[in-house]
């Protein structure tokens, strides 16, 4: 039964309204943030752009030796434990089964994607380079399968912050993994792509388009474009925005219908 109201907090509209609410010098201050934590990993960076640069040689000398690539027969046991990492920070306690699938048959720019249709995430081959990435992937498409079944919102109209929610979930179980693993480069990847995200919101404009078309040509609506352009770095935004205000606690709450603005 899907709970409207409740849902309806989350709808794009909305969404980009609590995002024009912020004031400016807090997005540089999230922006701060992030470099900081960047750079306690990464000190040569001298400023933002170094920064992501030196961090993307980092990685790729990661997905450059082989012998740390994830092994396909490890991919259920992972598949196992992340979700369980999810689970429990999500306070989730039994939910729908959810089926995983690594393909090479995916568009060579996307990593992961979540089949509501069939409750399947399908994970492109070359994401198995690299394991702090591999679970960064199956921890955001998850959560989109824990977003799904617990919440049932339509995915469209909600794209902000559901890729938002995502990515929060995707940066926390990194976090875990990079304490229990002992392994900063899991660090690395989860702020560093947080990092670009907020650069990059912080340059995008802070209000939908009004509407040009109705009717069937509304997929070429500056609406849906502004849209689909933006929702991983303003949902990211938000997210960054929420969990210095109120914790990481904030994906549990939400999940768990204990939410509001
Ligand atoms: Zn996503």
């Amino acid at each position: 039964m899907v709970d409207s109201a409740y849902l309806d907090q989350f709808r794009n509209e909305e969404v980009v309204r609590r995002l024009a609410k912020i004031p400016p010098a807090r997005i540089d201050e999230l922006v701060k943030n992030y470099f900081l934590l960047c750079k306690e990993l990464c000190p040569r960076a001298k400023n933002e752009e170094e920064m992501l640069i030196d961090i993307e040689f980092d990685l790729w000398d990661e997905q450059r030796d082989p012998k740390a690539a994830v092994s396909k027969n490890d991919v259920p046991d992972i598949f196992t434990e992340v979700q369980a990492v999810v689970d429990q920070m999500l306070g989730r306690v039994r939910g729908e089964r959810c089926n995983l699938y690594v393909t090479q048959h995916l568009l060579q720019e996307i990593d992961g994607l979540y089949l509501r249709g069939v409750r399947a995430i399908k994970i492109n081959e070359r994401v198995l380079a690299s394991p702090a990435n591999f679970r960064g992937v199956v921890a955001h498409e998850y959560s989109h399968h824990c977003f799904a079944t617990g919440l049932q919102s339509p995915y469209s109209g909600f794209q902000i912050f559901e890729e938002g929610y995502a990515n929060g979930v995707a940066r926390a179980a990194q976090l875990y993994f990079s304490e229990r693993d002992q392994n900063p480069l899991f660090k690395k990847r989860a702020f560093a792509r947080t990092l670009g995200q907020l650069i990059k919101a912080r340059a995008a404009p802070q209000k939908i388009p009004e509407p040009r078309y109705t009717g069937p040509a509304a997929i070429l609506d500056d609406r849906a474009a502004y849209i689909a352009q933006n929702r991983h770095c303003l949902g990211n935004m938000l997210f960054a925005h929420l969990e210095a205000e109120r914790g990481p606690d904030i994906y549990r709450q939400i999940l768990q219908r204990e939410f509001t603005w």
